[in-house]
Order: C-alpha cells, then structure tokens, then sequence
C-alpha cells in the first residue's frame, strides 16, 4: 500500500520517477481472437477454476486484455537494467501488465501477468506487442495459463537483416511469485530513491523472504545471501540440463530466483560450453558456460543497488558473502551432475567422472540431453558391451571415442561402491533427473510454423510432453521429440525479435 503509484497520465512514454508501478491499461487486440492454447494444470491446480469457464466467451478477452477481472487495477512494473554489461537507464514492463494477485487454495500467492498487452509508460521505441513465434516459446516455457493469437498487425524483422515483416499479435497470461528483478532495485538507488528503494525492499522481504526478521538489523545482508545461494542453485540448474538463457541482464533476473523472461533461450544440443542460443549475442557474452560468471556480476550489480542501505560493516560481510559464491555454485553443480550420473554417497573420483564424461561428449559431439537419459534407460552390462541400438543414438556418437572404454570402467567402479543398490534402482534415480524431452528449438519451430497458419495441435502437444519431462509418452515419441534431431534443425537462429 506504501508504494507510491502514478495514475497521472496514462500510457504516455516517459521517464518515471519515485514509482514501482505505473496505472496503465491493456490495449485489446484486433479481433477475432483465437484461443490458441491452454495449460490445464495452471487452470486447475494454480487458479483453481474449472475447464469449464474456457467455454465462456468472455474467457478469451480476459485473458488477452480486452476485459478487466473484477477490482482488478492493471499495472505496469518501473525497473531499469545492466543490459550486455551496461547500465541501460529506465527500461520496465514496456509490453507487460500485472493484472493482480491471486491466492489459491493452497494458500500459494500468485502475480498474473498479461505479456504483448500494448504500450505502457515504459514502451520506449517499442511498439508494446508479442508476435507469435516467441508467445509459443514464453507459453511453453514459464508458467502459463493461455496463449491468444489475434489478428492484430505487428512488424518485425525476425532475423536482423533489414527485412522487415508483418506477423500477427500474440497475449501470454502468466503467472509468478514475484515479477520483480535485481533491475527493479537498482532503477531505485541509481536515481537515489532512497525511501522508495527501502519500501520495495522491506515488501519483497515481508512477502517472499519470511523466514528474514523484519526487525532484523542485518535483513538486507541475509536478503542478499539468500538471493545469491538461489542465484547459485538456479544456474546450476539450468546448466544440469543443458539450459541457455540468452539474455542474462539484470532486469531479466528474478529476486526470488525463478526463470522468467523466455526470450531467445535454447537447450543446448550436442554438448558445448560455448553455445550461444541468441543470433543477436554477437559476442557470446551470455553463452551457456558463462551463466555462472553473469550470475556473479548480475549479484554485484545486486549489492551496489542494496549498498545505499547498508552500514560498512554490513557491507563488507555482504563482499564476503558475494566471494563465497563460486564455491556454492561449483557445490551445486557437482551434486546436481553426481544425480545426474547416479552416484550415491561421496567418492573424490566422482568429478573427474563427470568432466571426463562431458569432454567425451564435447569432443565427439553427443547430444547432453540424450546421452544422459539413454545412460539411465541403459543396463550396465549393454553398456560395458559398448554396442548400442539405434534407439541409443546418443550413447552410439559418444561410444564413437577412443577414451569412451575408459570412462565406462571408471563410471561402473564408482556406481559398484554401494553394494545394496541394483541397477533397476539406479535406472530410476536416473530416469527421475535426466529428462526424456526438452524444448529444441526444432521442436517449438515446428509448432510455430503450424500456429502461425492456426494449427495449435503441436504447441498442446508439446506442452503437455514438457508437463512430464521424464516420462516416456506415447505421442511424444511419435514426433520424434526423442529422436535425432532432424537435420534442418542446425539451421535454425533465435534472435531478440519478439
Ligand atoms: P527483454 O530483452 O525482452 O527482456 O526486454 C527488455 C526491455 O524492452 C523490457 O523492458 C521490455 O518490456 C521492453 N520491450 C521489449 N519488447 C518490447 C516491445 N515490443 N514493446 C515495448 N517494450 C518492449
Ligand atoms: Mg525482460
Ligand atoms: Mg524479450
């Protein structure tokens, strides 16, 4: 309720100053609107509705930003940015609107959020709107309820080369904790917003970090300490498997250390510490082996932004915090990778494994995803054979290096360690954290290229696949989700242009 919002004029594209949020209403697109998909989970176990009320008619503008929810008052979030390792001034929901909280039955708050909506305050040179392509991959990836297509024009030029392209408009609803970004603090102290930057804080603090004392004198250095174990935990997930962000800038990473803002991101494929899934990263700076190091500047840019609120003490408690960071990260990799392998217990050989087995894959090119879930859907003793099935393709390139013998005697004697567990139990294990089906980018072009002629067929197919990464399914299967990547596939670029 402290926090300063300004209703003053609208949608106009400004600078803002001494706000978190601005008043601004949702554009609605030029109909006829389609429905285009639905995330029954979301529905039903975040919102608690009915399948039934996606038959009302009025369903498709709520969601899309032509009708209001009751009492709700839509919002556009002030947040600004270190963007390609640059402060970027006033950036925010330039094409966002919160529409407001929810709390469910389980007791779990929920921010909605429509993304392609129109302008805001924070527009800038944008234009406010989504098209279709990168809808489909927000909506396939972060936690969604709908994706409305219309028949709004939009003008983009997808690939960067001066040709520029009419595609159609796009809404996602979607839904998170907490939408505010290491950006949303730092806009606050750059301009010297003091008590405006102490309100947020305190609010983030009482709402998501209640563990932390709001009388604490030190909250703002265990707030800091926390973000920046997440932060850790985060990446080392995403590198677990294979996951690339693509634009790691301070204003795309959450406070409460959540994946949101699905741009140009990718699954890496053959496994290469140097992928760069955004065409636009001319110089790699957000490459997938650079996510740990981004994370680190990304929290440094966190405790300049906190500074202002911090005796000297604090803060430097809060720079030792910051140097203990590569250690946890490194701690969380090695545990995530160990399960990953299905290694039990702590053995010190169990990293060379691991290092040995990803430059096995680095040099001869294995799928990541794959090789680590044929590994868990393999025997040990076909796997000390060294043939494989076609179906084991990925373990067939890998098995492809002279070494591969080698790590195989290695792997079998640090899983023989403990005596009481079968191989049927390590299998699973296995199964359980090494995913069966990730988003390719193969695999959201081809349902994208049916969306955009109004097929949505695959983008529910393929949401419900990733709904059970590890399980194998029937129809997955049947598109191949699993297969080897068709060759068309290495064409492919994702840029900024969304
Ligand atoms: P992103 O790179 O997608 O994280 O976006 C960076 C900033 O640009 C954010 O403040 C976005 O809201 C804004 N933005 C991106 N695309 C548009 C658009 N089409 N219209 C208005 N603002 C946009
Ligand atoms: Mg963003
Ligand atoms: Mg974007």
């Amino acid at each position: 309720d402290a926090l300063p919002l300004d209703e003053v004029d609208g949608n106009v594209i400004r600078t803002v100053k001494r706000s978190v949020f601005s008043e601004s209403q949702p554009s609605p697109l030029k109909e006829p609107l389609t429905l285009a998909a639905v995330s029954q989970d979301v529905l039903r176990n975040i919102l608690d509705l009915n399948e039934s009320v996606i038959q009302n008619e009025e369903f498709v503008r709520c969601v899309s930003g032509g009708k209001l929810f009751p009492g709700s008052v839509p919002l556009a979030h002030r947040y600004g940015g270190h963007q390609f390792g640059y402060w970027a001034g006033q950036l925010g929901d330039g094409r966002a609107h919160l529409l407001g909280e929810y709390t469910n039955r389980k007791g779990e708050r929920w921010e909605v959020q429509l993304k392609g909506s129109g302008k805001t305050p924070y527009s800038r040179s944008g234009d406010g709107r989504a098209v279709i392509r990168s809808s489909v991959r927000e909506f396939l990836r972060s936690e969604a309820l709908s994706l409305v297509v219309s028949e709004e024009p939009v003008w983009r030029d997808p690939f960067y080369n001066g040709s520029v392209i009419k595609e159609r408009g796009a809404v996602v609803l979607r839904l998170a904790k907490s939408w505010f970004r290491i950006g949303s603090l730092e806009i606050l102290t750059r301009t010297g917003e003091l008590d405006v930057l102490r309100t947020l804080l305190d609010f983030v603090i009482k709402e998501h970090f209640k563990s932390i004392g709001t009388n604490d004198p030190d909250k703002y250095v265990v707030f800091f300490s926390r973000v920046l174990n997440e932060t850790a935990h985060l990446i080392a997930h995403w590198m677990s498997v294979g996951f690339a962000h693509g634009v790691c800038n301070t204003d795309n990473f959450s406070l409460l250390s959540i994946t949101f803002d699905y741009g140009p991101f990718g699954f890496m494929e053959s496994y290469d510490p140097n992928f760069v899934p955004n065409t636009s990263d001319d110089e790699g700076r957000y490459s997938i082996g650079a996510q740990a190091n981004v994370g680190l500047f990304n929290l440094q840019k966190l405790l300049e932004a906190l500074k202002p609120l911090l005796t000297s003490d604090q803060l430097s408690q809060s720079q030792q915090i910051l140097r203990e960071y590569p250690q946890i990260y490194h701690q969380r990799f090695h545990e995530l990778f160990k399960a990953k392998l299905g290694f039990l217990g702590n053995e010190e050989k169990d990293s060379y494994v691991i290092a040995f087995l990803l430059k096995l894959m680095e040099d001869t090119g294995a799928d990541f995803t794959m090789t680590f879930r044929q590994l868990s859907e393999v025997t040990l003793s076909r796997l000390q054979k060294g043939s494989f099935a076609p179906s084991l393709w990925a373990l067939s390139d890998l098995s492809s290096h002279k070494h591969f013998r080698d790590w195989v005697q290695l792997y079998l004697q640090c899983l023989s360690r403990i005596m009481s567990d079968s191989d049927e139990e390590r299998q699973h294990r296995m199964q359980g954290v090494n995913p069966r089906y990730v988003l390719r980018n193969w695999m959201a072009e081809s349902a994208i290229r049916k969306a955009e002629k109004n097929d949505y067929s695959e983008v529910t197919l393929l949401q419900k696949t990733l709904m059970e990464p590890f399980m194998e399914q029937e129809e997955a299967e049947r598109a191949g989700y699993a297969s080897k990547p068709p060759s068309w596939a290495q064409q492919l670029r994702v840029s900024c242009s969304s």
